[in-house]
């Protein structure tokens, strides 16, 4: 008869929202602090009192199914005011959670993982169900709720798929209890490149990688500050190239661009690792000699004229001989209230520019 339909009706419908209400539960770590175990009972509960019922062990035969209906009613309405389970906000939460681009972590007080958002399983391949309720830190040790860090970066991978990631990490309170942690993190790795990158052209040359003149001079404050107070020397070369006006000129604006590449990379190859090479001015280059003074620094400067003197250049089947002119000022050669880079710079400029009068290719100390 038509009570059989209804049986199996219910018993579907019991079994299913059973199935549901305990993934819930299953999902949320089995929590006790959920309404999940709420909802389970009452959902269970009339079954059980019919099953007591249907086997005659309920005292006088009495029917329990209305006294379970309202336990039932009563541990639902517990549920939904407790953990006010049919507020919008928490229906949103839980799809911004899924949703959000930003990766997220929720932790149990003690540092057990309860829950991960899609984002952040495609960052960690740790994150998975069979890891719920485990320690986190046990499944990456950088990741210590203990150590209380409440923001800081991990990298993820290494060469050119290395990702970095900025970590927040948030206590969960209410009213003062601890509830657990919220870890959120963003891939920040776009913004470190592009902030490193914009970094280096600020600092450098773009035709000759070498440092470019607002660096170098930077530079050589620093060293008049250690040399102010610590007396460490140095000294500092002006260096131009001769006639570079000559091979634009003869062989096209490229061919100067080549030589002048050839020519810082020979002035870097000299002086390193110590020294460092700027390109002060178009053809013009400064370079600082840390430690070094006196007769050493002329010597490097010679070096440094001959070996620009033999660079193996030609253009348009034609060997070329390229030279330079190089002024050497020692820092220690000047009085303390004199050492300002403009100073320098010009006594070495005044050097550089006796070179050239005397014949250029060769080298004239202040
Ligand atoms: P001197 O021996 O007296 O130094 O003669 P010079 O021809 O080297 O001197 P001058 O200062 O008259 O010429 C410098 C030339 O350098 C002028 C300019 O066109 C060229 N120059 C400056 N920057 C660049 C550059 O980036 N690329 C090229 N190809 N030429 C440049
Ligand atoms: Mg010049
Ligand atoms: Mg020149």
């Amino acid at each position: 008869s038509l009570y059989f339909i209804s049986y199996y009706y219910v018993l579907f419908v019991t079994a299913f929202s059973v199935y549901a209400f305990f993934t819930g539960w299953k999902k949320s770590g089995f929590r006790l602090k959920s309404p999940y175990p709420l909802l389970l009972a009452g959902r269970i509960l009339p079954g059980l009192f019919n099953f007591v019922y249907q086997k005659g062990l309920s005292p006088f035969w009495m029917d329990l199914m209305p006294v379970s209906l309202l336990l039932s009613a009563f541990l639902y309405l517990a549920a939904i005011k407790k953990y006010k389970i049919l507020e919008i906000g928490e229906i949103y939460g839980r799809e911004i959670f899924s949703n959000i681009k930003e990766g997220m972590l929720l932790l149990s007080p003690s540092g057990a993982l309860l829950e991960y958002n899609d984002s952040a399983a495609s960052v960690f391949d740790w994150l998975s169900e069979k890891n719920i309720k485990r320690p986190v830190y046990e499944l990456d040790n950088r990741f210590d709720v203990a150590e209380n860090l409440t923001e800081f970066r991990i990298s993820q991978g290494s060469g050119q798929g290395e990702r970095i990631y900025e970590f927040r990490l948030t206590r969960l309170e209410e009213e003062g209890d601890l509830m657990g942690y919220l870890y959120v993190f963003l891939d920040v790795t776009d913004n470190i490149r592009l902030i490193e990158k914009l970094k280096y052209v600020a600092d450098h040359d773009s035709l000759t990688g070498l440092y470019n003149r607002g660096r170098i001079l930077r530079e050589a404050e620093r060293l008049i500050l250690l040399r102010t107070e610590e007396k460490f020397p140095f000294s500092l070369l002006m260096i131009d190239i001769d006639h570079f006006k000559g091979i634009n000129d003869s062989f096209g604006h490229l061919a100067g661009n080549e030589v002048l590449r050839q020519v810082a990379a020979a002035c870097v190859e000299v002086v390193a690792p110590e020294g460092m090479v700027g390109r002060y001015g178009g053809e013009e280059f400064l370079v600082l000699l840390p430690g070094i003074s006196g007769k050493k620094a002329a010597e490097k400067a010679e070096m440094l004229r001959a070996r620009i003197e033999e660079l193996p250049l030609s253009f348009i089947g034609h060997p070329v001989s390229v030279t330079i002119s190089a002024g050497v000022m020692d820092a220690g050669a000047v009085r303390k209230e004199e050492l300002r880079i403009d100073y320098l710079v010009s006594r070495a400029d005044e050097a550089m520019y006796r070179a050239k009068n005397g014949g250029r290719n060769r080298i004239a100390v202040y």
